[in-house]
Formats: structure tokens, sequence, C-alpha cells
């Protein structure tokens, strides 16, 4: 659907950072007619490449998808994207079950890859007329003098730009963030969740298929900690181990494994044998990829202020950085592009778009980093747990019963576009009923309908219709 824009002259903005939020936010704003400069530290990776060549991939949802479809982008992206139709549970005991994520194939998510995206955007980007420069890190700004100073990673050769406006999109250990604070308070806060991460690979199987259930989501849920596995336009899958890092107790009174105990890939194996073992015959480097590859720590950042005058604004992860157990770190991010593009044009006064922008944005990032601290506890202790498969049963048959009013968290965060605020309030009253509902019962069938449903009627009002 082609974008309406108003033509204004001489409207100018600096990016910095061209990863995934920066991409699109030049697209956006260069779509409206604005002149747009992206800064980006590293190297164009249409001609060097990506994260050295390792397949990274992110589950695309409805908002990131909505936001690619403005820009343009989409139809290249789903191309090469893989449908994931819920979560593949691998149980201790080697048996598997499927949890459909929504009621059927129009609820899904998708698997990119995040090198594609970036340069499928990148590319967007340029066609709608954004002026890309890489090779250029920020390293300091004078607010006053509207400056900011620029180095080549290469060379250490230093460039000074002037701006109008500064945009961060340079993740979530943003420079631009750091300079901000120097000058203003804002209040930054970074929990760190005392968990890390190693990127495994599942290459294709010997007849170049993929190796296990390619729609779908693999889970190894185990207590204290999990693995995951994404798959791959090319037949592959990135999996992704979690642990923590230091050792924890388990609920038997043993120690959980820890990125502190299992250090060395003979370590890995061995923690493989044990926990995860219907995996490890699909991981055929596994001590290499463990040894090779390096822990990424988690953390969820918080910041009462996301703009310095009508200077400088952030967005992404320079905002708000979360733990990556819903998926949504990017969605939220390619959201936010969509909403400051609009107070952008919407005003000639940029402070005022700025805080126009924080007021709507900063409550749903909070909601969506909470609801992404929970699901880390959903996704390794308790989708393998009675109680909660009850609930979620409970929790399918009430959307189907009464679907103007009980929809899934899951899906109001995944499927739709409603404020992640609303979603997180009406999933904590939904998951109240759900506990409620089931105490006591062992199945749905000894339930009351008539009792169950008088009660949704009586505490969820019906959903706005747009939502
Ligand atoms: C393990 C893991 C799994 C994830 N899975 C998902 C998922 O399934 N779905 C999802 O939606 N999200 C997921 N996320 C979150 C997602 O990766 C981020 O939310 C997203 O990348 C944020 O985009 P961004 O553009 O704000 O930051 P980034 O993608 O980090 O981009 C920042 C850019 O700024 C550049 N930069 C940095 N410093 C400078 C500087 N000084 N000067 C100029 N440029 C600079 C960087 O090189 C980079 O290109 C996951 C995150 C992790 C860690």
């Amino acid at each position: 659907m082609p974008v309406e824009h108003r033509v204004t002259a001489n409207r100018h903005i600096t990016i910095i950072g061209a990863g995934l939020a920066g991409a699109l936010l030049a697209t956006l704003l260069a779509q409206r007619g604005w002149q747009v400069d992206v800064y980006e530290k590293r190297g164009d990776p249409r001609l060097k490449g990506y994260e050295g060549g390792r397949s990274i991939n992110l589950a695309l949802a409805e908002r990131g998808l909505h936001a690619l479809r403005i820009a343009g982008g989409d139809d290249e992206v789903m191309a090469h994207a893989v449908m994931m139709r819920g979560r593949m549970v691998h149980f201790a005991d080697g048996h598997t079950d499927l949890q459909r994520y929504g009621r059927d194939d129009s609820e899904v998510i998708w698997s990119v890859h995040r090198g594609e995206l970036n340069v499928v955007l990148l590319d967007v980007a340029e066609k709608a007329g954004a002026s890309l420069h890489f090779n250029r890190g920020l390293s300091s700004v004078d607010f006053d003098a509207r400056t900011a100073r620029l180095s080549d990673p290469r060379d250490g050769g230093q460039h000074e730009v002037g701006f109008e406006s500064l945009v961060g999109a340079d993740g979530a250990g943003s420079p631009l963030r750091a300079e901000m604070a120097r000058e203003i308070e804002i209040g930054e806060r970074t929990e760190f969740l005392g968990h890390s991460y190693k990127e495994l690979e599942i290459p294709p199987a010997s007849d170049g298929g993929f190796s296990i259930e390619p729609n779908a989501l693999h889970i190894w849920p185990r207590g204290r900690y999990m693995c995951i596995a994404l798959p791959n336009d090319e037949r592959t899958f990135t999996v992704t181990l979690f642990l923590p890092n230091e050792p924890l107790p388990n609920d038997s009174g043993t120690s959980a494994p820890s990125f502190a105990t299992v250090r060395t890939g003979a370590d890995a194996r061995a923690l493989f044998e044990r926990d995860f073992a219907d995996a490890l015959p699909l991981i055929p480097n596994l001590e290499r990829d463990f040894e090779q590859n390096p822990a990424g720590l988690l953390a969820t950042l918080y910041l009462d202020r996301w703009y310095h005058g009508d200077r400088a604004v952030l967005v992404g992860d320079a905002a708000h950085a979360m733990v990556p157990f819903h998926g949504q770190g990017m969605n939220c991010a390619f959201e936010d592009c969509v909403a400051l593009a609009a107070h952008l044009d919407a005003s000639d006064d940029r402070e005022a778009a700025f805080a126009a922008f924080q007021a709507e944005r900063l409550p749903n990032a909070r909601a969506i980093q909470a609801m992404a601290l929970e699901n880390y506890l959903e996704m390794r202790d308790r989708v393998d747990n009675d109680d909660y498969l009850l609930q979620r049963a409970l929790e399918m048959r009430l959307a189907s019963r009464h679907p103007d009013r009980f929809v899934p968290r899951y899906a109001m965060v995944t499927f739709r576009r409603m404020p992640y605020a609303l979603a997180f309030e009406r999933g904590q009253l939904q998951r109240d009923l759900l506990v409620e509902l089931t105490r006591g019962h062992d199945s749905l069938d000894t339930l009351d309908w008539d009792a169950v449903d008088a009660t949704v009627r009586e505490r969820l009002s019906p959903l706005p219709a747009d939502a």
C-alpha cells in the first residue's frame, strides 16, 4: 500500500547504527521525504558477509511483519522465512509434543536470518534515498555544537559530522546513550539475568533436508536451563543453549549445570549426553561450536528518559534491551520505528515529537520486558508441567468459546498489534482466572462450563474491536 508523505524541505535526521532498527527507520523517514544519514560502526555486510557466516536467526511476528510491510521489504524477507507453528517440546524421557502457538496456520511465527534481514533492510533504505555510511563508529557528541565525532575502525581515522537530531539505533551497548547520560539524567539501570547463552548448529540431514521437524521452534526445557532450536532456510537449525552463569540448586537439591561448570567442549558433550540426548547426534560439531562461539550475556535495560531535548532520541535495544524469551526485541524495535516516524512526521516541534514517542512507547517497552522475563520461566520450567498443560488446554478452550474476550497472552503479543501494556494487563487477569478455574481439577471434563462461561463474562470485558 503506498504511504502518503508530507513533503517538507530540509528535514534532516542522523541515525547512529544501521542494524535492524536503524535501517528500518531510515527507510520509513526517507520514504516520507526526509534527508537521512546513517552511520554504522561495522563494514557493509552486503560486501563482506555477516557475522562471520554464522546463521543466527530471529522469530518475526505480526508486529515486525507489519512494520516490514510498511517499509516494503516484507516479500523478500518472507521468501526465505521458515514458518514455526508452535513449540516442539522435547521431554527428558525423549518423547516430543507440538504445542501450537495459535488457532491454525494463520497464527504462526517466522524464523528469519538476521544477516539476510539486515541486508534486505539496507537495500530498501538505500532505495528509499537514505545515505548509508559504513565504518563510522560514534565516539563522542557535542550536543551544544550539534556535532558528532565518528571513528573508522579500520585505521582509527576521526571524522566530524554536524546534525540536527541524532537517533540512537546503536543497540544495547549504545554509545549515544552513554553520551546522553553524561549530560542529562536518564535513569539507566541494567538488570542481568544471571544466565547466558551459546549458539550451536544442527546441519542438514544426509539427504540435504531438515534433520528434525522444520516448522517448529524446538525446546528442551530442563528446569533451570534449556536449549532451543530455530530452523533456517538453508535446512540448518541454530541451537541456543541457555545456562545459569553460576551453579544454582536444582529442585532435587543437586546443582544445575552452569557456564562456570560446563567450560570445555568435553563438558558440553557430557551435559548433552545426560540432558539433551536426542539433540546430541544432531550437532556433530558440538565441541567446536561450544569452544569457538562466545557466551552472550542476557540483561534488561531500563531507562526513565529516552530523549535529550530536540537533539537526540533512542530506539530499539538502545532504549530498552530485553531478554530474548518472547522473541520480541526486534519486533518491538520495529514498532518503535513506525511510531517514531509517525510522531516526527506529525510535528515540526522535534522535542514534542520525541516526548510523544517516549510517552507512547516506554510503558509498552516495560510491559514486553516483563513478559519476556516471565517467558523464560515458562519455557525452561513450565511447558512440561501438568498444571501448566491443563491451564493451557483451558486457555485454548476459552479462546474458542469467547474469542472477543479471551485471547491468550501469547497471541495478544505475537499475532495482534494491541499495545503490549494492554496485553500484559489482560494476560494477568486471564492467568488468575485459569489458575482459579483449574484448581482441584485434573481434567477439563470435570469443569462446570456454565459457571466457567459466566465467570469469563463477568471478569473480562470484550476487547476493543481493533485490538
Ligand atoms: C540470543 C538472542 C535471540 C534473540 N531472538 C529474537 C527473536 O527471536 N525475535 C526478536 O524479535 N528479537 C530477538 N532478539 C532481540 C533482537 O536481536 C534485538 O532486539 C534487535 O537486534 C534490536 O535491534 P537494534 O537495531 O535496536 O540493535 P542491533 O540489532 O544491535 O543494531 C545496532 C547496530 O548499531 C551498530 N553500532 C553499535 N555501536 C555503534 C557505534 N558506536 N556507531 C555506529 N554504529 C554502532 C551495531 O554495529 C549494529 O549494527 C534476540 C536477541 C538475542 C541476544
